[in-house]
């Protein structure tokens, strides 16, 4: 079997996506084909795979966001982004839009009407081969590798989007973020130290509270050892903080409103732990709390986000942090490691 993909046909646990032969075939104007050599994951593959209450999935449908590999074929007239060359490589913006409504021309195409997410609402990324726009294409920085490539865009442009754009971090400002160990909360915790400020990381597990600090955290907090809100107020002299990276939700979002200083900004990109949650409106007015959700990011700022790594190529600012590489193959057993949380960045299959 030459090509192949992986298919959720219904909702089920981690890892019950199942393998099948395909036919790529040609991509139409505009579109490339790309020989995926990696694809990363994210928790949203495994959302994808469970089914999400009130979503209607098209499928069968391909899981996967992020990927990086090689331009196989290019639809006839199609431009390529600079740098970009048949033979040559790339990886994969994971946000398609339709390009030419207000949202798309102003630059917000996470807010475009037809915005879809690669391996959630279209197909994705866990297959040999994938068809993107040309558009979402993007050359791979200095020395990467296509295991690094294809772990870089959605949750740096995540913590990106989230950071920059909604909580407007400023330097010497005091982040806390849940998760330093995931994929997002890695990303976060680099950025976070790009931008000047000072991250708190808080983790579950002491394994991970040394890689947290090499990322940059100024403090870690083992949740399980010790009580995140007290901690917080400690390091903080009763401050707090002036932004909670929130991806966790239920479980943790009660701390993040304890742990928020006044005027502090609470931004949220998920809910992996539970999606409704209590709100003491006294807290959220009295200490003049903002509130952000944030989904996904602005295309253009994987474009800034690589010109300040080309600025360095050998010594960037941020890199993604790699947890552990399974081949393609072994893609549901990719699932479950993800599920499981034992790791510590990003999971992903090499092809
Ligand atoms: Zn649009």
């Amino acid at each position: 079997m030459s090509s192949y993909r992986f298919r959720i046909l219904e909702h089920g646990p981690a890892g019950s996506p199942v393998k099948e032969s395909f036919d790529p075939g040609e991509p139409g104007p505009g579109w490339v084909r790309l020989a995926v050599k990696a694809m990363a994951l994210n928790h949203l593959d495994l959302w994808t795979t469970y089914g999400i209450e009130g979503v209607k999935l098209p499928l069968p449908l391909t899981p996967g966001c992020d990927g990086a590999g090689v331009l196989e074929a290019v639809g006839e007239g199609t431009q390529l982004p600079t740098g970009l060359t048949v033979g040559g490589s790339a990886f994969i913006a994971p946000g398609l839009s339709c390009g030419v409504c207000a949202s798309c021309l102003r630059g917000d195409d996470m807010r475009c009407a037809q915005y879809k997410v690669m391996g959630h609402a279209c197909d994705g990324t866990a297959a040999t081969h994938v068809m993107v726009p040309a558009a979402n294409l993007l050359p791979i920085p200095g020395n990467w590798s296509f295991e690094q490539a294809a772990a870089f865009p959605l949750v740096f442009l995540t913590a990106w989007e989230m950071l920059v754009q909604k909580a407007r971090l400023q330097p010497g400002e005091t982040v806390l973020v849940w998760g330093g160990g995931s994929g997002v909360g890695s990303a976060a915790l680099q950025l976070v130290r790009f931008l000047g400020g000072q991250a708190i990381a808080v983790v579950g597990d002491p394994m991970k509270a040394m890689k947290c600090w090499e990322l940059g955290a100024q403090h870690v907090i083992d949740r399980n050892r010790e009580d995140v809100a007290a901690k917080v107020k400690q390091i903080t002299g009763k401050r707090g903080v002036d932004v909670v990276f929130e991806h966790t939700g239920a479980a943790t979002w009660p701390t993040s409103m304890a742990c928020a200083a006044r005027a502090g900004r609470i931004v949220s990109c998920g809910s992996t732990v539970g999606r409704e949650t209590p709100l003491d409106l006294r807290v959220l007015f009295a200490k003049q709390l903002q509130i952000l959700g944030s989904y996904m990011g602005r295309r253009e700022h994987l474009w800034t986000l690589l010109g300040h790594v080309a600025r360095n190529p050998t010594n960037p600012p941020f890199f993604p942090v790699l947890d552990k590489v399974f081949d393609l193959e072994a893609y549901p057993e990719a699932q479950r490691h993800l599920a499981a949380g034992k790791g510590f960045g990003k999971v992903v299959c090499r092809a």
